[in-house]
């Protein structure tokens, strides 16, 4: 069996964002902020004047770096994926008239940053979103509060109620360092699998954030928790009506799978089901090399790393050795 802790750790530092990187996307967030700010400064009264919060996976860590793909021209596109929150916060009840209509909010929203890259805002159904000539965007998700009600401007199902920082801070409160590994090692497998198969439309970051922390199981070696991790979430998703996803925050226990087609079902389960297949074809396998290729070509691509060419037992006995000479000697002035 091929314990394949090292690769893994590796592809971790292969993923995940670096100091300068993080610094980056932060300076382009703060550049955002600004231009909505003094828009709204320009154009609307002190009362309607915007609050910002980070979220998402920016706040827990767990952004992973996306695999670069071409545009048209030929460009390198590494399509970042960040969320800013954007507040309107009312500060006396009486002036809950301040609240304008979701349309409102949007487009008000859309005109601050229509001007703010060479492309035009796109208008979600639950935020606009700004997009950059490197590829990287900005979801601006538009939230109103009152007393302590966070409520998200959402386009198809009107205000609901929403509170993202309670989320990241859920999953921060776990505090647990292998946890976030795993949620990286899941939406690396997402950003490959989705690119090599164009009709694959997995679950989101978000969601597979939930799934990874609601069936994390904790092992020294990071192969270990991360396949017994997609072992439990696989067999939670199989059993008979356990295809759900509850979000453990406002709205606390939303079924977040609950607009999932029987296609999307389906294909989400096999990918999975695939990937579990893999995971426990690597730990049958003796050589290193052999089993991370399983992973590289079927789950993960060329950004995990390839094994060393030998077999787990020579390496065992060969370690076993060097313990054993080690013990022995030294011995300079022996016989
Ligand atoms: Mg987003």
């Amino acid at each position: 069996m091929a314990v394949l802790h090292k690769e893994f750790t590796k592809y971790n530092k292969e993923i995940k964002l670096t100091t300068s990187r993080k610094e980056k996307l932060k300076a382009s967030r703060k550049e955002i902020k600004k231009k909505i700010r003094n828009w709204f400064k320009d154009n609307k009264p002190d009362e309607l004047q915007p609050k910002f919060h980070g979220q998402g996976s920016f706040e827990m860590n767990t952004t992973v770096n996306p695999i670069p793909v071409k545009d048209e021209e030929g460009n390198t596109l590494l399509k970042y994926d960040l969320d800013f929150g954007v507040y309107f916060i009312e500060k006396d009840e009486d002036d809950a008239d301040n609240r304008q209509t979701i349309e409102t909010w949007h487009n008000w929203v859309y005109n601050s940053v229509e001007n703010h890259t060479d492309k035009k805002p796109i208008r979600k159904t639950t935020c606009i979103r700004v997009v950059f000539s490197d590829g990287h965007h900005i979801d601006l998700p538009i939230y109103y509060k009152l007393d302590d009600v966070i409520e998200l401007a959402h386009k198809a199902k009107d205000w609901i109620k929403s509170d993202p920082k309670e989320f990241y801070e859920w999953f921060n409160d776990l505090k647990c360092g292998q946890l976030e590994r795993i949620v990286k090692y899941i939406k690396g497998w997402k950003n490959f699998r989705e690119l090599k198969n164009t009709n694959l439309k997995l679950p989101s970051g978000f969601e597979l954030t939930i799934l990874a922390a609601n069936n994390y199981v904790e092992d020294e070696n990071d192969d270990v928790a991360f396949r017994e991790t997609v072992r439990k979430i696989d067999e939670e998703l199989n059993k008979t009506n356990g295809f759900k996803c509850l979000r453990p925050t406002t709205p606390k226990d939303e079924d977040v799978f609950e607009n999932y087609s029987d296609s999307r079902r389906n294909s989400f389960l096999s990918a999975l089901g695939s990937l579990l297949n893999d995971l426990d074809r690597t730990k049958n396998e003796k050589i290193f090399k052999k089993a991370s290729e399983i992973l590289i070509n079927n789950q993960f691509g060329e950004r995990f790393p390839l094994g060393e060419d030998v077999n787990e037992e020579d390496k065992s006995k060969c370690l076993g050795m060097s313990i054993g000479s080690a013990l022995i000697s030294p011995k300079p002035y022996g016989s």
